[in-house]
């Protein structure tokens, strides 16, 4: 069982398949509250392209043998593992400066990461190796031709370089989607707080539930690293954009076209809407909002509010009733269960904060006392990376430009007025682009607006108001399901979002041939392909076992009489105009008369394909993609077609799901109804 630091060990990195020391002396890691040596870190020596070539040929077949269900439960059971083992870090974090509901944002928030990952995986994706992605296009007029996009998994590695303030998170929120696309990694921690990382991967390796090869850690400098990842492989990057920016412009990630990922720092804003009054709801949610923002992870973190926009009358108001909550929260060891704020993560932060405080000062002056005289309720000021939360307020936003520039990474930011929302839109903008931006207004208007404004220079926008004051996730949390990322000076890249970050390591291609071919290489039944029809073997008979794509039923007709069609009206209530009224139906564009309801001809279709006795076949749990393509007349005769298209078996059940592709044709076999059947069906016949 890995076990809590409490000695400055020399951290290891995690190797082609083992624990590797560096071999130099290494730098030492201080605790952020008491200066204290948490560790060393160094991996001089390690073999860095034998790194990417362990994971290329070892990790990465093994993650692509397995299907997009299997890698999901992988995730799961980890999540479950390092849940079960989470007090170990929630004891390591503290090192870190962070309280234990900073740690839990990046403990928890990274496990949950994994396991909404693990759930999304199994309810979104099918239980394939490959993914089709979007429609089949049809090329050719007899349908001998047509193509799909298919989404494999690469053959690389994907290589995470993460930033100091979420150790945890940071490494697992790329970890999740990385690992359910069928690709190997090789994480990177930033240096300062790489000992809570290695930990938590000591505890993924030794729970041995990730195949080997899959995940590689480097505690220290990547050397040559960069130097060596090819065309199949990944590098994603968060931290500062000037490190950012020079990685990114590495010779050998130009030339092989290495996918490249940058999340880099963010001037966040919030603006408090031109309804919104002091006293009001919306008002004093904005201000819990900015402090929490500036003290939560003691203000670092990418997502933080670094502007505030207020109305040029309420600038004032905005600013007293945030000195007034920032002065009430009790600052010192981050164990002490009374503190609300730690320090930042070390002293050479500390100090990048202070500079960065001093150019903002050349534009904005403090509002907020001296932020290095800091009142602790525990622990001494002159060991630990203390700083007092600093309100800063820039009187001439449109003339500054170093407060729409300078990122403090620390519990900074600068009140600023505006005068109207186009000023206000405008003055969000000189950020360059951000991470998110959230808005507080009760006045629908203020926030299309304002959003239809901010939306292109953002990757989150949150509107607040009452109605959601006690559900709403917050300005700077980012969630597994929403986009993270932001343009420009946020750097571009895009991370979560569910299912869409899973596409990032997966190679888009375009296939074409006959539906035949296709078929069979996106294991799915496409329109054209063969189908096999057995006349003493309904597919409801047969158990998933049994039960292959292409396997359908060509049914009997049953001719709609208008008798069934007034009889469905007056059963289910039903009696539009179009089904009832001979006049009033002709006279609408679409009919020639009186027309079957499209629900009539759906349940019509289910009595004809139905094959009724029990078996294998469980429930039916909906359609997707109904159509109804041509009014059903009286006496118009229906026949269906029923083909099996997809069949995803599910891991840990008895079960899965049986996708059929239902046509409806009337008697000239014109298509008039078209859809998918969605069944539950066994594994085996009992
Ligand atoms: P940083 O100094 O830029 O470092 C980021 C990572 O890059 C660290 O792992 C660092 O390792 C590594 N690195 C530095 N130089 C390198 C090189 N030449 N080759 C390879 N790797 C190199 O940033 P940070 O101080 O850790 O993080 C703070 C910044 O990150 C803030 O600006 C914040 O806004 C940003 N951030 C952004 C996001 C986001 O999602 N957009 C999230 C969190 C943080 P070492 O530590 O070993 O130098």
């Amino acid at each position: 069982m890995p076990t809590s630091r409490t000695t400055a060990t020399a951290l290891n990195s995690y190797a082609y398949g083992q624990w590797y020391a560096g071999k130099g002396d290494g730098i030492i890691l201080q605790d952020a509250s008491t200066g204290q040596a948490v560790a060393t870190i160094d991996a001089t020596g390690l073999d860095y392209q034998a790194m990417l070539g362990y994971a290329r040929d070892k990790g990465g077949p093994a993650l692509r043998a397995m299907t997009f269900h299997q890698r999901a439960l992988l995730l799961k059971s980890l999540g479950l593992h390092l849940m079960a083992n989470k007090e170990a870090f929630y004891a390591l974090s503290t090192a870190t400066g962070a309280t234990r509901t900073d740690s839990w944002i990046d403990i928890e928030g990274g496990i949950s990461t994994l396991l909404s990952y693990g759930s999304k995986g199994r309810r979104e994706l099918p239980n394939t190796q490959l993914l089709m992605d979007g429609d089949v296009e049809p090329l050719s007029k007899d349908n001998s031709f047509a193509a799909l996009h298919l989404l494999s998994p690469m053959e690389g590695v994907a290589v995470h370089i993460n930033a100091y303030n979420f150790p945890c998170w940071g490494m697992l929120e790329k970890l999740a989607p990385t690992l359910l696309a069928g690709l190997p990694a090789i994480i990177k921690p930033a240096s300062q707080t790489a000992y809570l990382t290695e930990l938590m991967v000591r505890h993924i390796i030794e729970s041995g539930i990730l195949p080997e090869g899959s995940l590689q850690l480097i505690c220290g400098s990547t050397g040559d690293l960069l130097d060596h990842v090819g065309p199949q492989d990944t590098v994603t990057f968060t931290g500062s954009a000037a490190t950012g920016h020079h990685l990114k412009s590495n010779r050998n990630i130009i030339a092989n076209a290495t996918r490249f990922t940058m999340e880099a720092d963010s001037l966040n804003a919030t603006i408090l809407g031109t309804d919104v009054n002091a006293g009001s709801e919306e008002f004093e949610l904005c201000v819990r909002e900015i402090v929490r923002e500036m003290t939560s992870k003691t203000g670092q973190k990418c997502t933080a509010i670094r502007r505030v926009l207020a109305p040029a009358d309420r600038v004032e108001e905005l600013m007293q009733a945030v000195v007034q909550k920032l002065e009430a929260v009790p600052i010192g060891l981050p164990n002490d269960e009374n503190v609300k704020m730690g320090p930042v993560a070390s002293l050479a932060q500390r100090q990048e904060v202070l500079e960065n405080i001093e150019a903002l000062k050349t534009e904005a002056r403090v509002v907020t006392a001296n932020p290095e005289a800091v009142p602790l309720v525990s622990g001494n000021a002159a060991d630990g990376a203390f700083l007092k939360p600093v309100l800063l307020h820039c009187e001439k936003p449109q003339e500054a430009t170093k407060v729409h520039a300078v990122e403090a990474f620390g519990p900074v930011c600068t009140v600023m007025p505006y005068e109207h929302l186009d000023d206000a839109a405008s003055l969000v903008r000189r950020g360059e682009g951000s991470l998110v931006a959230s808005v507080f207004t009760n006045d629908t208007e203020v926030a299309r607006e304002l959003v239809t404004r901010l939306a292109p220079w953002h990757g989150r926008v949150l509107i607040g108001n009452r109605r959601s004051a006690k559900t709403s996730t917050g300005h700077g949390s980012p969630l597994p399901m929403l986009t993270h990322g932001g343009p420009g000076r946020a750097g571009g890249g895009e991370e979560l979002g569910g299912i869409r970050a899973v596409k990032h390591y997966l190679q888009r291609t375009a296939i074409q041939g006959t539906p035949d071919m296709l078929s069979a290489v996106a294991g799915r039944w496409i329109s054209g392909a063969s189908t096999k029809t057995d006349a003493k073997r309904h597919p409801f008979r047969k158990s998933l076992a049994e039960l292959e794509i292409g396997d359908a039923v060509l049914t009997e007709r049953r001719t709609v009489t208008l008798d069934d069609i007034e009889h469905f009206a007056h059963f289910t209530g039903d009696t539009f105009y179009a089904h009832m009224d001979e006049a009033a139906a002709k006279a609408n564009p679409f009919f020639e008369g009186r027309v079957a309801h499209g629900y009539l001809i759906v349940s019509f279709a289910a009595g004809l394909f139905v094959d009724p006795d029990v078996g294998p076949v469980l429930a039916n749990y909906g359609v997707d993609n109904l159509r109804f393509m041509a009014p059903v007349n009286p006496d118009d005769s229906l026949q269906v077609m029923l083909v099996c298209k997809e069949i995803n078996p599910r891991e840990n059940e008895d079960y899965g799901e049986v996708r059929w592709d239902c046509t409806v044709r009337n008697q000239d076999e014109q298509i008039v109804a078209h859809y998918d059947v969605l069944t539950l069906v066994a594994k085996t016949l009992h």
